[in-house]
């Protein structure tokens, strides 16, 4: 039976959110427009340390503002730790997460030989289409893992519950990044699914909440396409059936590395502000995204277009392969440098 598309934004209001989450969440919203498919919004806000109070509502002004409709009421992650929480003790029941008090500081002096045990590109290796990966931490060398069902669980708050990865090979059949293989034990390790509070962390309530929507489809940024494969292994446990992965490039400044504060201003508020027009970032995301297309419009075509016009003519030429696996440079933050 083919699932009714079901798509989602994503967003951890961890700050303000720039050109670069502006690219992926229209990319998200063309290919869902362009499928007739729900796009929720769900705000990740379970990873507590980081997160910004005020940024969630500013999450809403910049989707407002770039003319992103999202269906239904938003999920908010840190609504749904009980959701989480009954996961969790079904995973302690099957043994397939064990308690682990390492620091950080122990996993990598307990990796003897770094070298032989941090991810690196190879061990993801793409053998068609294009993709990029920044090397990981160090993959945990298994010291807690002789724990068992039944075993006394160290004092609360001292511990991280931890994923026990299968280790057979993994491919992954992703929209953009192409074909990937992984080779879990070494690429991967055995992961944590709670924080040492116990609350749920990101690999596993992501799963969760997208089984829980339905979802059949995600875009999001290629910094989280090794992320795609513990997730999968999570899949496969709930025995529920993985979406379709869609791993974008993503947006990086003049010297190559991933767009921050250091290239200069671009937050989406700080355009707004400005006075920017959201069809000048629109247009810009377009470009990018679409630009090296022959038919893309001209822009003698596009001056007058509106706002609605730009995302109609995206939503009505959406098709994944036509969609560029390339980063999207910028080497300037400035809006008349925005290329249209
Ligand atoms: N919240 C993540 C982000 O803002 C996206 C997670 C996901 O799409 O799975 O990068």
């Amino acid at each position: 039976m083919t699932r009714s598309p079901v798509c989602r934004l994503a967003p951890s209001p961890t700050g303000a959110q720039h050109l670069g989450n502006a690219r992926t969440f229209l990319i998200a919203y063309w290919s869902a427009r362009s499928q007739n498919a729900r796009l929720l919004l769900r705000i990740e806000d379970i990873d507590s340390p980081r997160i910004k109070p005020w940024a969630t509502a500013q999450v809403f002004e910049d989707l407002a503002w770039l003319g992103i409709q999202y269906d239904g009421e938003p999920v908010i992650q840190t609504e749904r730790s009980e959701v989480y929480q009954s996961v969790l003790r079904n995973l302690i029941e099957d043994d397939r997460v064990y308690p682990c008090v390492c620091s950080r500081k122990d996993i990598d002096e307990a990796a003897s030989a770094p070298h032989e045990h941090s991810v690196s590109a190879s061990s993801l290796r793409a053998t068609s289409g294009f993709h990029s990966l920044e090397p990981e931490t160090t993959i945990y060398p298994g010291t807690c893992s002789s724990w068992h069902r039944g075993q006394a669980m160290p004092p609360d708050g001292d511990y991280c519950l931890r994923f026990r990865i299968d280790p057979h090979s993994m491919r992954l059949d992703d929209l953009v990044a192409g074909t990937v293989h992984c080779d879990p034990t070494s690429a991967l390790g055995d992961f944590p699914v709670t924080r040492k509070e116990g609350v749920a962390a990101y690999q596993i309530a992501v799963v969760i909440d997208d089984v829980d929507a339905g979802v059949t489809e995600v875009v999001r940024g290629d910094d989280l396409l090794a992320s795609a494969f513990r997730q999968r292994q999570i899949y496969d446990y709930l025995r529920q059936s993985p979406p379709q992965y869609a791993h974008v490039p993503l947006v990086v400044g003049a010297d190559g590395r991933r767009l921050a504060k250091r290239h200069g201003d671009t937050r989406l508020s700080w355009y707004r502000d400005q006075g920017v027009h959201a069809k000048t970032i629109v247009a810009w995301a377009a470009n990018s995204v679409f630009g090296h297309q022959e038919d893309f419009p001209q822009p003698d075509q596009t001056r007058d277009w509106t706002l609605d016009q730009w995302h109609q003519a995206m939503i009505d030429q959406f098709d994944w392969s036509r969609v560029s696996q390339s980063k999207t440079v910028i080497t300037s933050p400035d809006p008349a440098e925005l290329r249209v």
